[in-house]
């Protein structure tokens, strides 16, 4: 296996080399590394060194319809699902995933957990076309398709009831697939997954607790246990789903999982806004994760998740950017920032605001280990991935350098990013990608784009018309007090 010695980088911890054999880095010294006579040698004079981000919750088919809307709680873009990721070809989840697999590469991030869609229900095909885009682009990732046996219009008591007796039998049409089929076409993904699973591994999503039965989320448990997979949820992530949830299960959503058993290591609570100090105690006693997204929380109107609680309730937290239709763009760096930001304005006592470090760790290791990669990613040691990205200190961003790590939270917004490199592998080099043809992809982007607009108008017309009735039923609902066991901030 051949070596490759990167010398002259700084990390961010001072100036060192590392040795990469095969995928897998080998030694990092902050003295010259003999090298290997059969090494090729990578110059990162000038550059700063840190491990891939890692962005643990996104969805790749939000890329075709990045930009559509503006003002979106989650229950209103839940509504907008079927316009923005209606009537998909194949091509079109395989493009989709693509854009955003550029963008993260582009923007320093090495691995991702994708929770995409499929309606009525996953596929085998449209899994494998997702996993051949990030395959083709050199990224890692984990697919967890998100699934549900009940629509939105479902999930929420009295919210069907309140539509007009047209827009009642409108959105009868957008009844998903029998759990059983859902679950089965996961289980024939699972057992046939093709692709390594040290790059590209498929995980199970119920998407939202409410949106599923507990004998479907038993069931989704169930797969993941048999095959090794991470499962993977949003959790009390609006005050909608916290209030619902209480009324529905006379508990908390996270008391609700746990009580079905699925929550474990291999378990990730997506965004968490409005966990009480329970919640996040059993959550960490199960050795669960968060993967906080406080760029889509504010965007959506969700609310400030509370990072510095989770992490002193032991909570294994990583850091996502959500998808393109909640939070725009899937920029760490801004994920990062906005972590860091979100936690300061929780109030004036300041001591308990994340520090960058933390932040950084979350974006990092603590996203490794949401996507079941703990041991492999997030840190430049011996035994793990050799995942770096490398950073033009010439780059405004870092002029002048002072702390680093604070720099890296708080100024870098990726345009320093110079080359990535992703198991040994170079799949960006002086900014140029070297796995994705970006023209042609925005061709290709293009067309899709015109040929759903077209494709997606009545549904467009249909969002137009449950707009005033979602928008109005559910800030009624969330107008509702909550009595949350919560830490005093
Ligand atoms: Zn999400």
């Amino acid at each position: 296996m051949t070596h490759i010695l990167i010398r002259g980088g700084r990390l961010l911890e001072g100036p060192a080399d590392i040795l990469v054999r095969g995928d897998t880095i080998v030694e990092v010294a902050a003295s010259d590394i003999p090298f290997p006579p059969d090494s090729k040698i990578v110059d990162a004079r000038g550059k700063l060194l840190h491990p891939g981000l890692i962005n643990a919750h996104m969805h790749g088919h939000g890329n075709l319809g990045k930009g559509m809307g503006d003002r979106w709680t989650l229950e209103l873009l839940l509504t907008a699902a079927p316009w923005t990721n209606g009537n998909r070809s194949l091509e079109d989840k395989y493009l989709s995933t693509l854009i955003g697999a550029a963008e993260m590469l582009m923007k320093g991030c090495t691995a991702c957990y994708d929770l995409m869609a499929e309606f009525p229900t996953p596929s085998v095909e449209g899994l494998e076309a997702v996993a051949r885009a990030y395959r083709d682009a050199g990224m890692r990732a984990v697919i967890a398709p998100m699934v549900a046996d009940l629509s939105f219009f479902e999930a929420i008591p009295g919210l069907l009831e309140a539509l007009p007796a047209p827009l009642q039998k409108e959105v009868q049409r957008l009844r998903l697939a029998p759990s059983g089929t859902t679950l089965e076409n996961m289980r024939k993904s699972l057992h046939g997954w093709k692709f390594d699973r040290d790059e590209i591994r498929p995980a199970v999503a119920p998407t939202i607790p409410l949106h599923c039965s507990d004998e479907f989320i038993v069931g989704c448990g169930n797969l993941a246990r048999e095959y090794a997979a991470g499962l993977h949820t949003h959790l009390s992530e609006s005050k909608v789903q916290a209030v619902v949830g209480l009324r529905k299960y006379g508990k908390s959503l996270a008391a609700h999982m746990d009580s079905l058993g699925v929550v474990g290591p291999g378990f990730t609570a997506a965004h968490g806004v409005w966990l009480d100090d329970e919640d996040m105690k059993r959550l960490a006693a199960r050795g669960a994760s968060v993967a906080h997204n406080p760029g889509s929380n504010m965007r959506l109107g969700s609310g400030i998740a509370d990072m510095r609680r989770m992490l002193e309730c032991g909570i294994n937290v990583g850091l996502g950017t959500d998808g393109a239709t909640s939070s725009d763009n899937l920029n760490m760096y801004e994920a990062m920032r906005a972590a860091s930001l979100a936690s300061k304005v929780r109030g004036p006592g300041w001591q308990r605001w994340v520090t960058t470090k933390e932040v950084l760790a979350a974006a990092t290791a603590g996203s490794a280990r949401a996507l079941g990669f703990g041991d492999k990613l997030g840190r430049f040691a011996p035994g793990f991935k050799a995942d770096i990205v490398f950073l033009d200190l010439d780059n405004v961003n870092w002029i002048p350098l002072n702390d680093a790590v604070n720099a890296l939270v708080h100024t870098e917004d990726g345009s320093a990013v110079h080359s990535v490199m992703i198991g040994g592998r170079m799949v960006l080099e002086n900014r140029r990608l070297l796995n994705v043809d970006l023209a042609r992809l925005a061709r290709d982007a293009e067309r899709a784009r015109e040929r759903l607009e077209r494709l997606n108008r009545d549904n467009k017309a249909l969002y137009q018309r449950l707009e005033p009735v979602v928008g109005s039923f559910c800030p009624a609902l969330a107008r509702e007090p909550l009595h949350l066991n919560r830490y005093a901030t």
